[in-house]
Formats: C-alpha cells, sequence, structure tokens
C-alpha cells in the first residue's frame, strides 16, 4: 500500500511545477502544525482491555479552526490521517470556507464492537482530545464509519467537560442535537451539483451509466442522486462483493438488500462479482467513494469509464492521474468534488455558534451557488493552464492559503 501522505506530498510537488509559490510557504504547508497520538484502555462487555491507538492531527489553521472527519478503521495509521488532514486544508480553501484543516482516527474495526464499546470508545475519544478541539480551535466530524450518533456522544462529552452546550465543536450530528438539514446527503450531493457543472464540458449526457465504489455514506446517496436525475446506477460494490445489472440497479431495493444481509452480495437485482474488479466495468462515470489508493499505475490501464469523480479522498495515486490524463479521462479531484460535506458541515458549525436552524433547501441552495462556482473557476483554470483538475484546485487553494497567511 502507498502511503497516502507521501503521495499527498508528491500531488503538492506537481501543482507547484505548474504554478511557483513561494518556497517557505510551502516548506510550512507540507508539514502538519500538531500531531497527536495515544491510546485509549476500551473495557470490553466481556471484561478485557483493548488499548486503541487514536489520532488527531492538527495540520493548518491560517484560514480558520481547524476541520476535518475522524475515521473508525482497523487500517488507521498516523500516515492515512496526516493525508486526509493536508487535504482537508486545501479542501476547505477549495471551498472558500472559513476553516483550516485537520483529521482525526482510531485504528480499530468498529463493526466488532457492542453499541455500549462503540459509545465508550467514542466519549473516551473526546475527552483524550477536549482540550485541544473546541469550535474555535478544532471542529471534527465524522468520516468512514463514523456516524451522526457517534457525533452525539462526542458532543455530550465535550458538553459535560466544558460546558458547551452549543453542540459547535463537532458536526454532522443528529438534527435533534443541532445537526444541519442536509448535512446527512451533503457530500454526494455536493459531487452532483459539481458533475452538472461540468457535465456538458466533458460530453457526458443527462442519462449515463455510473458505476460507483464504496456503499456508505458517501456511496448510498451518491447512487440516489444520479439515479433521481435521471442515469443508471449499473454497478456497485462494499468491502464484501460487488453486482451489477447493465439495465440500471433498482438502488431502493438494494439499500434494502443491505440493511438485512449486510452487503450489497447475492442482491436479486443483479449479478454478484467479486469487489476488486469494479472499478474495471465499463461506464461513463466512476465513483470511487470508500478508500484511498484504489486507481493506481498498476490497474489503472484497465479502467473504462470516460469521467471519473473523487467522492472518496485519495482514491487515485499520482500516477494514475497522468495515464487518465494523457487518455483524456477528467478526474475531478476530491477537494472539489467531496467538498460538499464539510461545506454542509460549516453551516452547520454557524447555525450552533448564531443559535440558529436553516430550511434545508436554504443550506443545498447555498451548496450549490458556492460549490458550482468552485468547480467552475478550477475547470476554467485547468483549460488555461493546461494541466489537469487536481492541479488546478491545488493552485486556487494553495493561492487562498498563502493571502490568508500574509
Ligand atoms: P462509510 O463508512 O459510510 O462507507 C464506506 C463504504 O466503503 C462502505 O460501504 C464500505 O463497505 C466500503 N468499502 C470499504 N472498503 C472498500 C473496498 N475496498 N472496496 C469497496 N468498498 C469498500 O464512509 P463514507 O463516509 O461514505 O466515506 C467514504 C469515502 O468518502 C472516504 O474516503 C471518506 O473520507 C470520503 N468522504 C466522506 C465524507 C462524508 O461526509 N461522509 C466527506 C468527504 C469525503
Amino acid at each position: 500500500m502507498q502511503n497516502p501522505f507521501e503521495n499527498a506530498m508528491r500531488q503538492l510537488t506537481r501543482a507547484t511545477a505548474v504554478k511557483q509559490f513561494d518556497s517557505t510557504f510551502i516548506e510550512q504547508i507540507s508539514y502538519p502544525h500538531r500531531e497527536i497520538r495515544g491510546h485509549i484502555p476500551l473495557r470490553k462487555d466481556d471484561g478485557s482491555l483493548q488499548m486503541v491507538e487514536f489520532y488527531r492531527v492538527q495540520h493548518n489553521n491560517w484560514r480558520g479552526p481547524y476541520k476535518g472527519g475522524i475515521r473508525f478503521h482497523q487500517d488507521t495509521d498516523i500516515e492515512e490521517v496526516k493525508a486526509l488532514a493536508f487535504w482537508m486544508t486545501l479542501k476547505c480553501a477549495v471551498a472558500n470556507i472559513p476553516m483550516g484543516g485537520g483529521k482525526g482516527g482510531a485504528t480499530i474495526n468498529p463493526k466488532e464492537l457492542s453499541i455500549t464499546e462503540l459509545e465508550q470508545l467514542s466519549r473516551a475519544w473526546m475527552r483524550a482530545l477536549a482540550d485541544v478541539v473546541g469550535p474555535q480551535k478544532d471542529v471534527p466530524a465524522p468520516d468512514v464509519n463514523t456516524t451522526p450518533q457517534i457525533m452525539a456522544w462526542m458532543s455530550d462529552e465535550y458538553g459535560k467537560i466544558t460546558g458547551d452546550r452549543s453542540g459547535a465543536v463537532i458536526t454532522g450530528k443528529p438534527l435533534e442535537v443541532g445537526g444541519s438539514e442536509g448535512r446527512g446527503t451533503a457530500t454526494a450531493q455536493g459531487g452532483f451539483y459539481v458533475f452538472e457543472a461540468l457535465r456538458l464540458n466533458f460530453g457526458l449526457s443527462d442519462s449515463c451509466k455510473v458505476v460507483i465504489q464504496g456503499f456508505g455514506n458517501a456511496g448510498e446517496h451518491a447512487a440516489e442522486l444520479w439515479l433521481k436525475a435521471g442515469h443508471k446506477i449499473v454497478a456497485v460494490s462494499d468491502s464484501k462483493s460487488a453486482v451489477r445489472n447493465q439495465n440500471g440497479l433498482d438502488i431502493a431495493a438494494l439499500l434494502e438488500h443491505k440493511k438485512t444481509s449486510g452487503s450489497v452480495r447475492d442482491f436479486a437485482g443483479g449479478e454478484t462479482f467479486e469487489g476488486s474488479e469494479l472499478l474495471f466495468e465499463p461506464c461513463d462515470l466512476l465513483i470511487p467513494a470508500a478508500l484511498e489508493n484504489q486507481i493506481r499505475e498498476d490497474n489503472v490501464a484497465r479502467i473504462q469509464a470516460k469521467v471519473v469523480l473523487e467522492l472518496a479522498n485519495g482514491p487515485t495515486t499520482p500516477e494514475a492521474d497522468d495515464v487518465l490524463f494523457a487518455k483524456g479521462v477528467p478526474v475531478i479531484p476530491d477537494i472539489l468534488a467531496n467538498s460538499g460535506g464539510v461545506t454542509v458541515s460549516t453551516y452547520e458549525w454557524e447555525q450552533n455558534i448564531k443559535g440558529e436552524h436553516w430550511s434545508e433547501a436554504d443550506v443545498f441552495m447555498k451548496l450549490k451557488t458556492n460549490i458550482q462556482e468552485q468547480a467552475l473557476q478550477i475547470f476554467d483554470q485547468a483549460k488555461n493552464l493546461k494541466t489537469d483538475l487536481r492541479r488546478s484546485a491545488f493552485i486556487l487553494a494553495l493561492e487562498r492559503i498563502a493571502k490568508a497567511q500574509k
């Protein structure tokens, strides 16, 4: 597995080869401000003790408080969290929201925990970090395997420790405890708005064949949104398996099947196949919505999609980027394509601070206007600089961060 932080740094070097920046600025942005790691003693239901490694990386706060999700995953490590925190700094700048970048995690498979163990772990994560997070310091959010319920436990724990019950310390909460309308679907919704803003430039029709890797928060909602807009979802996968149907999958039925069986595997409305083959299905649009390092030098030649839209963070390596760019396959980069999540998270934070509650229509109208403006700016700049969309997005972000630093 390639080191995601090294890949992120290579992306930075490649973007700054297209447009020069002050070298001391680039040097500084290459290092996180702070890396925190430690161990949580988790008392299991059977009385045994498990020491769980946890992380918070505060990458950069020149544009605002550190902001970024928390990942609970058995393979999460400090290098992954550092990469994700760096991308958050750039993403918040691309989204033009007043936030810096951070990320957190814990190395554990939460699917193996009981509900009481998961609550304990979530509260202990917040207790361990309560000193360094806060509405004006660092505002976490959900990521892989962390849910609104987990955000609610963490928000409650922070309130007990500090007395601040505004909820503004963490976003992605349930509506009942200060969550925002639209946050649950915001990542996919933002990706869809970006796709709509750029679709005709890529020669795509309004009835595309779409393939989605990952069927969690980002992937499931993407399937529903693209389907609703008239496209066909011809294949999806999760960590266990993949399923395809050239006539289009019935997404409502597939969601039901996943809910009862725990996987997309053996869905009656399609053909089950190896999850590792999913990326190579013929389609107009491929949406990676799972983990990093999926499209790489060793498998990129087999990609048949006309366009790639990254809802996952870091799914394409720099080598694969080059191959796709040379083939004329646009890759809409993560720091633009999935920035709807952090944008609506920031709206949630703002509503908590002001004591307001905005309607879903207001949230999505603000999101659409903002994200489509950034998408078009990145697209036009890529054309002018004769570069790919990732380098263009990096350049836009770096310019904004450099201005803030000055
Ligand atoms: P999630 O935990 O809700 O879902 C992850 C999904 O990926 C699950 O269906 C899981 O089975 C699947 N998966 C895991 N490994 C896989 C593999 N090897 N092949 C196929 N599927 C696999 O997580 P999520 O919140 O949907 O996050 C997915 C991606 O989107 C991550 O990269 C995350 O950082 C990114 N992202 C999420 C948000 C958000 O708001 N949730 C925002 C921005 C970016």
